[in-house]
């Protein structure tokens, strides 16, 4: 990459190219397992790598300025922080937050291998008090979300990586709904940011793969050996493809977040509306720490339909431009009624919360569908 100071909205262009002489602009898929041997050379992809997964690695380490593991999802890569801590390692986490990663947790739990203390992680007084409670020990990994999914809240991430590092606790971030081009956490002083690439990074929901970012040598170390042996390796195709899309990222969530906002407001004046949860609404819990905190407000959206479970998810059917689908971050808008899901439903998720992932399409045609879709 140049060696000019980037804006992101250039790294984002320009990381993680060949720069020889006579090379492709783009590091082409390599669909190879075993590379051949000769003197000093034998290596083979899940154990060494190769071109197209340090391309990625070089460009979303960049991104948020420390060095990047990439992983077969956005779960392995959480499941490589976890299991390579100590046995009985205390984990402060959200009691709400992504199911997959709670869910994770908790299987942990079960198996004897950490201590879990969930706790709101918008309450800045109720993790200070899990991180170091008068009647326990100091907790060993405190694990955040830049914004909560789905219940869109906003913990003080300066504020709560700031203590936990008074007590040695290592910070985890799961940035997936913020980007490194909103949020950088390290920059924060977190320890590791993490993110599902299968959202708004590779943007276009046609891969699954996930990365760990840091700036410890020793975390990395341990996060390549955890991947190598455990087997998450990502594949070429969706490395390719990773990067591809990454190179529109900066274009995609500036009209992602204008197309939010715009929604966002029209939605919280909509008669059949209860509650809009979206940090960059001025009356919204999180506006004052998102707007310290982010250099945008992102563009997920969580709307509650006045009326039953059964009043939303007929929102969710009537549309029409946007999918009835689960994930987001990518450049179409989709919408899901999270309860739908146990996991969500048991962590108080209400029932007529629908989980809106703003896309790229002509706004007037997004509030067009939902209009109608609420029934006007
Ligand atoms: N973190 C968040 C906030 C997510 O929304 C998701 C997936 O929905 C994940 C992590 C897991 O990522 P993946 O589906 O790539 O494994």
């Amino acid at each position: 990459m140049s060696d000019l100071p980037l804006h992101p909205e250039s790294v984002v262009v320009a990381a993680g190219r060949p720069t020889a002489p006579g090379e492709p602009l783009s590091t082409p898929i390599i669909p190879a397992a075993p590379f051949r041997a000769g003197p000093g050379y034998n290596s083979y992809v899940r154990t060494d790598g190769s071109a197209g997964i340090a391309a990625l690695e070089e460009a979303l380490g960049a991104l948020d300025g420390g060095t990047a593991t990439v992983f077969a999802s956005g779960m392995a890569a959480t499941a490589a922080v976890v299991q390579t801590r100590p046995a009985r390692s205390v984990l402060v986490v959200p009691t709400a937050g992504y199911w997959g990663s709670l869910s994770l947790f908790n299987a942990q739990q079960q198996l004897g291998h950490v201590e879990l203390r969930p706790v709101d992680i918008t309450d800045t007084d109720a993790v200070l008090a899990a991180l170091h409670p008068a009647d326990g020990p100091s907790a060993d990994v405190l694990w955040l979300e830049t914004v909560t999914n789905p219940l869109i809240g906003v913990p003080d991430l300066s504020l709560l990586i700031e203590a936990a590092h008074q007590q040695d606790v290592i910070v985890c971030v799961d940035a997936t709904f913020t980007t490194p081009l909103n949020c950088r956490p390290l920059d924060l002083g977190a320890d590791v940011v993490m993110h599902s690439v299968t959202k708004y990074l590779s943007g276009h929901s046609d891969l699954v793969q996930g990365v760990l970012i840091t700036r410890s040598e020793e975390l990395t170390t341990t996060f390549r050996g955890h991947r190598m042996l455990g087997g998450a390796v990502p594949g070429a195709l969706e490395c390719y493809l990773s990067l591809r899309g990454l190179r529109t990222l900066a274009v995609r969530l500036e009209r992602q977040q204008v197309n939010a906002a715009d929604l966002a407001g029209r939605l919280s004046e909509h008669p059949r509306i209860a509650r809009v949860r979206y940090p960059g609404l001025p009356d919204d819990p999180g506006y004052e720490r998102a707007t310290r905190l982010f250099s945008g407000y992102g563009a997920m959206i969580s709307f509650e339909v006045a009326g039953s479970a059964e009043d939303a998810a007929a929102v969710c059917d009537r549309v029409r431009l946007i999918t009835h689908s689960t994930s987001l971050g990518g450049v179409e808008s989709l919408v899901e009624r999270r309860a739908m899901w146990e996991g969500d439903a048991s962590m108080g998720v209400p029932q007529t919360l629908i989980r809106f992932s703003v896309g790229i399409e002509n706004v007037e045609d997004l509030w067009t569908d939902l209009a109608q879709a609420l029934g006007e």
